[in-house]
């Protein structure tokens, strides 16, 4: 083991010592060259229990997740029952406790039911979860939104906001570009997701809580974003990877490239990508959203909107936009660790993940360790091959080959 320090590097982390002076390598697979960069942290993910356990499961997701490189996760709330109150939330948490290989952070539903009427139980879910967010839809009516903001404001909580205006769909299930057009497809229009982020940010402006958009697609949302962040108030955003590297020139007749919101047009990819260099994009999240098989092999008109993504966001953000010089590798550190902790407050204990940088793969959904199968990316080879992740001195995943 003479020659284990040369064969490892650890990326630096700015904030704070606990990283580096966790870091155990003794863990390390005996031969291979590693990067080893701080745990990633994954805001947006659906890992569909309680209730949809045929899709995904604590333990496949979470799983998934620690191959990825991730240690700690934010579970979306669109689940039976949904966590709108301590009770409905402790059936989460059970599964949370009992299953999950990686940290597991609940969002609390905005309504009760994510039905946008009434008020989930808020300031008893508040000591309990990681933010609010009616995730999988919209809150549609502005005034139950105002209402929402104010409970989180004084709650101390971050809204995040899945800003789809339903009234815009129109039945609409992909981009409403091109290929909807050639191909005779009804299209989701831009607006219906940049309206109500201006409706939201007005609302942030005059109650002044904290808010978040999940997976921003167009470039009017973004330009909306600069000029809200430009003014002081306290937003942020994510996006995910296959908005910064595909766009609806890449769309086949299949599900696996039907997620909500679609992908836009060209322009609209361009400006994300603007976005995540100029800062007014904050963290980039997966939006990993596994269905069944059978229901993702109905097309791209009738299978559910969601692709999954935990298992291929590094390798795809490293393979096209870090080896070809566009973004830093500090700055996708910045995107996939520290910024998501540092919005949702979850602290970077001692967990890691060691890379093989190098290493080519191709992307096979066969070998996936979520229960969901559908990548836009199947097929592609990717460089950066995952050979640990360890959370409080524990393996969660190894790859030993
Ligand atoms: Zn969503």
């Amino acid at each position: 083991m003479k020659d284990l320090k040369s064969r490892i590097t650890v990326f630096p982390v700015k904030s704070g010592s606990v990283f580096s002076s966790a870091f155990d390598a003794s863990l390390l697979p005996p031969t291979g060259s590693f990067t080893v960069f701080p745990g990633f942290c994954d805001v947006h993910v659906h890992l569909r229990e309680p209730g949809f356990s045929y899709k995904e499961t604590i333990r496949s997701g979470t799983l998934a997740a620690a191959r990825g490189g991730y240690t700690a996760v934010c579970a979306m709330p669109n689940l039976s029952p949904v966590p709108d109150s301590p009770a409905h939330l402790e059936e989460e948490l059970r599964l949370i406790r009992r299953d999950a290989v990686v940290r597991v952070f609940p969002y609390g539903a905005i309504t009760a039911g994510e039905k946008g009427e009434a008020l989930s139980d808020m300031a008893a879910l508040a000591p309990l979860v990681a933010a609010f967010s009616d995730d999988g839809k919209g809150v549609q009516s502005e005034s139950r939104m105002r209402q929402a903001m104010l409970e989180a404001k004084r709650l101390g909580k971050l809204i995040a906001a899945h800003c789809e205006d339903e009234s815009l769909l129109r039945g609409g299930y992909i981009h409403d570009g091109a290929y909807a057009r050639a191909h005779g497809h009804r299209g989701i229009c831009s607006e219906s997701e940049w309206g109500p982020i201006q409706r939201d940010l007005r609302l942030v402006k005059e109650v002044g809580c904290a808010y978040h958009v999940c997976h921003v697609s167009t470039k009017e949302s973004v330009a909306l974003l600069r000029q809200a962040k430009r003014e002081g108030l306290d937003v942020s955003c994510e996006t995910a990877p296959h908005y910064l590297l595909l766009d609806e020139r890449s769309l086949r007749e299949e599900g696996r490239f039907k997620m909500n919101p679609p992908l836009r047009s060209p322009e609209d990819r361009e400006a994300l990508l603007e976005g995540v260099l100029d800062g007014t994009i904050d963290m980039i999240a997966t939006d990993h959203a596994p269905h069944s098989a059978e229901e993702k092999a109905r097309g791209l008109k009738d299978s559910p909107f969601g692709i999954v993504g935990l298992e291929t966001a590094f390798p795809l953000l490293y393979t096209h936009l870090v080896r070809p010089g566009i973004l830093s590798m500090d700055k996708l550190i910045e995107l996939l660790a520290l910024r998501p902790r540092e919005r949702f407050g979850i602290p970077l204990g001692e967990e890691y993940t060691a890379w093989e940088l190098d290493r080519p793969f191709t992307v096979d959904p066969g070998d996936f360790l979520s229960q969901g199968r559908a990548t836009p990316f199947e097929g592609e080879t990717l460089f950066g091959v995952c050979r640990l992740t360890a959370l409080e001195g524990r393996i969660v995943y190894k790859n030993d080959t």
